[in-house]
């Protein structure tokens, strides 16, 4: 049977004024707050557990577990930091979401800092987009006036104050212990882990960093029921997601649909490849996963089948790319990012992305030699597992999986002296 689209977080997006709290509340918006502040704070984390959650922000931790891991309460603060510094190039999915219905974040915020004991909850923001910095500010604002956020909430005796944050427009500030350190007052970059933030987080104190999307889906989760949620998705991604298509596809967009759909699938929901032409390569997770290709069209997107196929499912941004497309191209660009966003920390990233962009420039101008090719593998080599950071990580990802399908590309670049494509073929890069 054909998976279908489940608009949960994405229900009402299209709705006139879908951001305010009027909207929300039109649509059961605060009725799992109210539920959540007349149970105990343990049945809370049970639920996260059962429900099967996965972190959203890529790595697909076990939300629940997460929670569970804070030591137990010594009088001091613990934080919740919702992490939306969303940066991953093709992810698309937090920010719409905190644009098109900023409440389900806001509500998600305010039962988790009850479920985990906090009274000071921290949303930070990526420092470009000012619009989303705007709406999140007026409706944290409309929470407070309403009584969803401050003092004795909904009559409850409990207290949140939340605190939005932008940062300053760094890739690295989405690497928890850099965004705690930027959060801090202080240039970002990743801390040692272990003590993970659940132990020492921001000020040294117990926290919970949690994603977006992540923490948004814990309103319909907690109103419908644990069981609901993992009767969705497959065994062990439960739920649903938000899957981003962008590229090369006739209308792309956010697909909100069960883990276990595939591209396939959502490929035939966004109306096909534009043009119709063919589709040549496309990320399962945004750029720092291994490439697919049409022999993946038919993967579970699920935590375990992308991994068994040898990429990972990340933050869902699939990004398409059809036949016109220069691979050499598209990799170029995205080592350039990466070369451009290393914090600098450890060498192997530092050094190593630099030497990746130096070689992937001269192959796409068809300059080098084919050792060249065994130099970027080694680099990556060299990157891979001995960075501080899945930054570094992250980096080797498009190089070494375009080597794997698109060898022959790269050569032929150096058989033409130059890229054997029509860059104006390709609107991507128009
Ligand atoms: P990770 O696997 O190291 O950690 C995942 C989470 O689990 C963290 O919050 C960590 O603190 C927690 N955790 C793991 N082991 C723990 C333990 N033993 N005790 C307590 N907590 C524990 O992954 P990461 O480095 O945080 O994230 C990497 C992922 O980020 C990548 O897979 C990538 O998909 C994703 N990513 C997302 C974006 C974006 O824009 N959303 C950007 C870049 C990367
Ligand atoms: Fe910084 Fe890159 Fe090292 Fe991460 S891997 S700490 S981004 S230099």
């Amino acid at each position: 049977m054909a998976t279908t689209l489940t608009p949960i977080l994405t229900k009402f997006w299209d709705h006139p004024q879908s951001w305010t709290l009027e909207t929300y509340e039109a649509n059961e918006g605060y009725q799992a707050l109210t539920k959540a502040l007349a149970m105990d704070q343990s049945a809370l984390v049970s639920m996260a557990k059962d429900s099967g959650l996965r972190g959203r922000g890529g790595a697909g931790f076990p939300t629940g577990m997460k929670w569970s891991f804070l030591p137990p309460p010594d009088g001091g603060p613990r934080y919740l930091v919702v992490n939306a510094d969303e940066s991953e190039p093709g992810t698309c999915k937090d920010i719409p979401l905190m644009m098109a219905a900023p409440h389900f974040l806001i509500e998600g915020v305010a039962i988790t800092s009850y479920a985990i004991g906090c009274n000071h909850a921290f949303i930070y923001l990526r420092g470009e987009v000012v619009h989303v910095y705007r709406r999140l500010l007026r409706a944290v604002e409309e929470a407070y006036a309403a009584g969803h956020l401050g003092k004795n909430i909904q009559g409850s005796g409990f207290d949140l104050d939340v605190t939005v944050h932008a940062g300053a427009g760094a890739y690295i500030c989405g690497e928890e212990t850099a965004l705690l350190d930027s959060l801090e007052g202080r240039r970002g970059q990743p801390r040692s882990k272990p003590p993970f933030p659940a132990v020492a987080g921001l000020y040294a104190r117990p926290t919970v960093v949690n994603n977006v999307e992540s923490i948004a889906s814990i309103p319909p989760i907690l109103l419908h029921g644990a069981d609901w949620f993992a009767a969705m998705g497959t065994e062990s991604s439960k739920g649903f997601g938000i899957f981003s298509l962008s590229g090369h596809v006739a209308n792309p967009g956010q697909f909100e649909a069960p883990l276990g759909i595939t591209l396939r699938e959502l490929l035939d929901m966004a109306g096909g490849m534009r043009g119709g032409k063919k589709l040549k390569f496309w990320t399962p997770g945004g750029s720092s996963t291994p490439l697919f290709t049409e022999e993946h069209l038919d993967i579970p997107l699920d935590f375990d089948s992308v991994a068994k196929a040898g990429s990972m499912l990340g933050t869902r941004a699939l990004q398409i790319f059809d036949e016109t497309t220069c691979v050499v191209r598209a990799v170029d660009r995205w080592t350039d990012f990466y070369k451009h966003e290393s914090c600098g920390k450890c060498t192997p990233c530092r050094e190593g992305t630099w030497w990746l962009k130096q070689i992937m420039g001269r192959l796409e101008h068809g300059q080098g030699d084919e050792e060249d090719l065994e130099k970027l593998l080694d680099i990556c080599d060299n990157i891979l597992g001995r960075s501080f950071c899945a930054l570094g990580d992250g980096a080797t990802s498009p190089v070494t999986s375009s080597i794997q399908y698109f060898r022959e590309e790269f050569l032929e670049h150096l058989r033409q002296g130059g890229c054997p494509f029509d860059r104006d073929a390709s609107a991507l890069f128009a």
